[in-house]
């Protein structure tokens, strides 16, 4: 091979027995599956593409706490180059007693942010009752990882006009996650994007493990978008840089990523949240893997189109 002519399709087409293999299990895939033309699907979030020639970094709290908050960080990730808004107005807690989300304000507050700084904005919807209510104030509607099986959830995002931001549930397989994105593809919703948030493994130390090689996986299998959430991969704001270096080197989309103006009083997650000078010091550590990603990107022949 002439390393001039180097990409790492290049390197999948030297192998063609190896994708054909990783198929033969996936027969039910009709849908979600790459095609034989290469062709990825970019999913557009207002006005930004996911899956296209960029990647794009989500941020914001993992939960709306006050209009403070909410504006205070939208501000900052927007001058650190943030492209779209994050932040939970329903929340999916473990603990019974721990912060619920602030509901329907929550999801207010985060649409006033939103379009302050011309953002738009990806929130939860818990349960199927919750859909239209989060597709009226958010662009992109998250499924969270305790909700990847949720069938009655899935039957009302397909009817949903929302692009959906679907998370590998914490014990589920690339496979599993293949097949929740199948479900939603084919009852009506071509617009999903898939995010890999770290599963379920035995160490203590971090609060979930990043299946990182997942990314280049999925992209070998799907034509849809790949982003990496390494907040909830990791659980702690020490490593998320790392990561989420790592993600962006091994091509994913974009990424997902915890943000507040003071972590240490953060009603949840405050543990894996980066102050905003972190975030600022994580996105400028992130640049020379950006460009190597759009260099990479702009050697793929078969360009992204729209569902
Ligand atoms: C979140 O994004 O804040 C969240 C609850 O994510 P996950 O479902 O991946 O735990
Ligand atoms: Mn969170």
């Amino acid at each position: 091979m002439d390393p001039e002519q180097f990409t790492f399709d290049a390197i999948d087409s030297l192998e063609p027995d190896a994708e054909k293999a990783a198929y033969e299990s996936l027969t039910s895939l009709k849908l979600v599956r790459k095609r034989a033309t290469g062709e990825r699907t970019m999913v557009r979030v207002g006005n930004v593409e996911i899956g296209a020639d960029r990647v794009v970094v989500i941020a914001g709290p993992c939960a709306v706490e006050s209009e403070r908050q909410v504006m205070q960080t939208a501000e900052a990730v927007a001058r650190a180059g943030a492209r779209v808004l994050r932040g939970g107005g329903f929340k999916p807690r473990t603990s019974p007693y721990a912060f619920q989300g602030l509901g329907v304000e929550g999801l207010k507050l985060l649409r006033k942010a939103g379009d302050a700084f011309g953002f738009p904005v990806v929130s939860e919807a818990m349960s199927d009752t919750q859909v239209e209510l989060v597709a009226e104030y958010a662009d992109l509607i998250q499924v969270g990882t305790r909700s990847m099986e949720n069938a009655a959830l899935l039957a009302a995002l397909c009817r949903c006009r929302r692009p959906i931001l679907l998370k590998r549930a914490m014990v589920a397989s690339v496979e599993d996650l293949l097949e929740a994105a199948e479900y939603l593809l084919a009852n009506g919703n071509p617009n999903v994007i898939l995010c890999e948030r770290g599963i379920r493994t035995f160490g203590k130390l971090t609060r979930n493990t990043c299946d990182i090689v997942a990314v280049p996986l999925l992209h070998q299998l799907t034509h849809l978008p790949v982003i990496v959430d390494p907040s909830h991969a990791t659980g702690r704001r020490s490593l998320i840089p790392w990561l989420a270096r790592a993600a962006v080197a091994i091509g994913a989309d974009g990424l997902l990523v915890e943000v507040h103006p003071s972590p240490e009083t953060a009603l949840s997650d405050g543990t894996q949240s980066l102050s905003i000078p972190q975030f600022e010091c994580m996105m400028q550590c992130l640049d020379p893997y950006l460009r190597l990603w759009a260099e990479e990107r702009a050697l793929s022949l078969v360009p992204a189109v729209a569902r």
